[in-house]
């Protein structure tokens, strides 16, 4: 099972689900939102389970973080992996737009500097911006467009700068969600949760609530459970083989 896009660090016990996750034999990557967390969540992570712990400055709390940036380009030597990162368009975090695309812009280009990551993108109301920038920084590394909700035309983009996409099972509850995950490449899609934050009613995603995004996969495209999961398994692979072998 792949969560390619969960915050281990933010639940109750990040260790329990962090060993949880280990026996359920679950992969994938644990983002964190500010780099000042790094130290300790990159440590739960790598010691109890097989996640690859990324290195974030989630957009939403860029404004009150910007001044970790110096946290984050002394640890980026740490890890493959960063996330969470991105903007965030919706009105509530209009005020802070302007950090929002220094903290981004400066996050890409650490990331170029280093060789390129495999980055967790949160897009949210900002797709075009988002994509823009990642056209400006290409040296930045791998995208996975994490809850992708743009536009078809941007989506379009995102796979045309060879894109990954993260689907979750909050995204494929909707419509729209079913809809841009039913134009994605099927060899080009990781499934995800995003648990803690996203929820299905009044209940926190866990991690391995990957399985209920691969039987919705699986439903959308009239495949066994089986099949789809080996498929976003073999993605997982494919994607982290690409990315070492050097881009
Ligand atoms: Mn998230």
């Amino acid at each position: 099972m792949i969560d390619a896009h969960c915050h281990i660090d933010l639940y109750p016990d990040p260790v329990e689900v962090a060993q949880k996750c280990e026996k359920v034999g679950l992969r994938g990557i644990a983002v964190t939102t500010t780099p000042s967390a790094w130290r300790i969540s990159s440590a739960i992570v790598r010691r109890h389970c097989n996640l690859a712990p990324a290195l974030g400055l989630h957009p939403q709390v860029a404004h009150d973080r910007v001044g970790e940036l110096k946290i984050f380009d002394q640890r980026l030597p740490e890890t493959d992996f960063v996330g969470e990162i991105g903007l965030d368009g919706a009105s509530e975090y209009r005020a802070t737009w302007k950090t929002q695309v220094l903290v981004f812009t400066h996050i890409l280009d650490s990331c170029s500097k280093f060789g390129g990551k495999i980055l967790s993108i949160h897009s949210r109301r900002a797709a075009a911006p988002v994509l823009d920038a990642l056209e400006d920084f290409r040296g930045a590394g791998t995208p996975i467009f994490h809850w992708f909700s743009g536009s078809v035309s941007q989506l379009d983009r995102a796979i045309a700068m060879d894109g990954w996409f993260s689907v979750g099972p909050a995204m494929l509850s909707s419509k729209n969600g079913q809809r841009l995950a039913e134009l994605m490449p099927p060899n080009r899609i990781l499934t995800e949760t995003d648990g803690p934050f996203a929820q299905i009613g009044s209940r926190s995603l866990v991690p391995w609530d990957a399985s209920s995004a691969v039987a919705s996969l699986a439903k959308m495209s009239n495949q066994s459970e089986d099949i789809t999961q080996a498929q976003i398994t073999r993605n997982f692979d494919e994607l982290i083989s690409t990315h070492r072998g050097g881009a």
